[in-house]
């Protein structure tokens, strides 16, 4: 194997088992290192650290394993074992409940792997080249996992793995094949389409925050901005919302709320949905027409060199919100920007609340749920944020 030597004093954030090493920690690497290959990271005395895989980029090497040991042969199978005794543990493997990630990268010590659950198919997401080459072990471990009853692996990298790697990952089944299932989740069904869908088709860390959500809809007018496949919508109609109207700027986001609104509502004349860009369609509102508002955008900030237009993109569209809310409304606020904090997200929230004039009070602090969870070591891996906000 080769190695990995660290500049003198590097090691500290190795010792707290932070699992990554920048590249401005390297004093000295062994020549010829492939992207993806398995590596071993020691520090200026020439003691083992730690193995992970290499690529090339800020960030250099992904731990998968701490201290001198080396990995197991059946290493993918042990950890993803462990990470399906977790969810099991968290009681989301239920008849009303087939739907969860089971793997999320550092948070299961499986840096750089996403796989989600639908059903009997595993969605796998590479993130890094090594998890990228060791896409058939991953998936053979999947398979035999002993009661997670896993039939098919559908492989789907192509738009998060580092471009600059060259990998050119072709979305494809690894094992088996199944297009789309009718996913349930929390009693509530979902047709999920990981094969034309946004990432592995479904945004399974929002259930919890969908389930607090529908015990607010009851008699309310709600709407729910950025709808993708209309989660939220299907909660609050079944939490007894007087009507719903789902906003999305994709028209094939739109056809996906309406299909599962059907498949749960048949002939449900409360839900109504507009394929319009969000902060337009807020614009053109009329104060005081809805009293449960849904804010969920894609990431306004995917990297740091964003995060002021991010921040400024999180006032704009919450002050909208707060403006034509009704008296006694109630808005779920979120930001999905890994680089946003959640002092730096309250803080847009807060400003937007400020700018408004309106009485604003936080009744929800949110996060992800605990399938997506956060290694205490590594907390970075916390990005999804809430805020559940009464409005006079
Ligand atoms: N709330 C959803 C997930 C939202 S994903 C859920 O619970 O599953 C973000 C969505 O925002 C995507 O569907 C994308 O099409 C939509 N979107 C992006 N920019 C938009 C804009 N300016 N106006 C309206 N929708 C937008």
């Amino acid at each position: 194997m080769k190695t990995i030597t660290l500049k003198p004093g590097k090691e500290e954030s190795l010792l707290r088992r932070h699992p990554w090493v920048f590249s401005g920690a390297i004093g000295r690497s062994d020549e010829d290192i492939a992207e993806g290959e398995i590596v071993a990271v020691v520090d200026a005395k020439g003691r083992k650290l730690a193995t992970g895989h290499f690529q090339i980029g800020s960030i250099a090497v992904r731990i998968l394993e701490f201290g001198d040991k080396s990995l197991p042969e059946n290493f993918y199978q042990q950890r993803l074992e462990n990470a399906f005794v977790l969810r099991k543990a968290i009681n989301l493997i239920r008849p009303d409940n087939n739907c969860y990630r089971l793997a999320h990268g550092e948070g299961d010590f499986l840096p750089g792997l996403v796989v989600d659950i639908y059903g009997d198919t595993a969605v796998v997401q590479a993130h890094s080249p090594g998890m990228h080459y060791d896409r058939l072990k991953i998936a053979d471990a999947l398979i035999s996992l002993p009661e997670a009853g896993i039939r098919n692996v559908y492989y789907k990298s192509d738009t998060t793995l580092p471009f600059k790697a060259n990998l050119d990952p072709v979305n494809d089944y690894i094992i088996g094949k199944y297009d789309g299932c009718l996913a349930l989740e929390n009693g509530l069904q979902f047709n999920i389409d990981w094969l034309k869908g946004q990432k592995t088709g479904f945004f399974i860390d929002q259930r919890e925050n969908r389930l607090l959500l529908e015990k607010f809809s009851k008699g309310r007018d709600v709407l729910n901005m950025f709808c993708y496949t209309g989660g939220f919508s299907v909660y609050a109609l079944r939490g007894g919302a007087k009507r719903v109207v789902s906003v999305d700027s994709s028209s094939k986001a739109i056809e996906l709320t309406e299909a599962n609104v059907s498949l749960n509502f048949p002939d449900d004349n409360r839900h109504a949905a507009i394929a319009e860009d969000a902060f337009k369609y807020l614009d053109n509102i009329k104060k005081d027409e809805f009293d449960l508002i849904i804010l969920d955008p894609p990431a306004f900030a995917k990297h740091r060199s964003a995060l002021k237009n991010g921040l400024i993109g999180y006032r704009r569209l919450n002050l909208k919100a707060f403006e034509k809310i009704k008296k006694g409304g109630v808005v779920f606020t979120f930001s999905c920007s890994q680089v946003v904090t959640k002092e730096m997200f309250r803080l847009a929230v807060f400003t937007a609340a400020a700018q408004s004039g309106r009485k604003v009070r936080i009744l929800h602090q949110l996060t992800q749920p605990a399938d997506h969870p956060i290694d205490i070591a590594h907390p970075e891996g916390e990005y999804l944020k809430g805020l559940v906000l009464y409005v006079e």
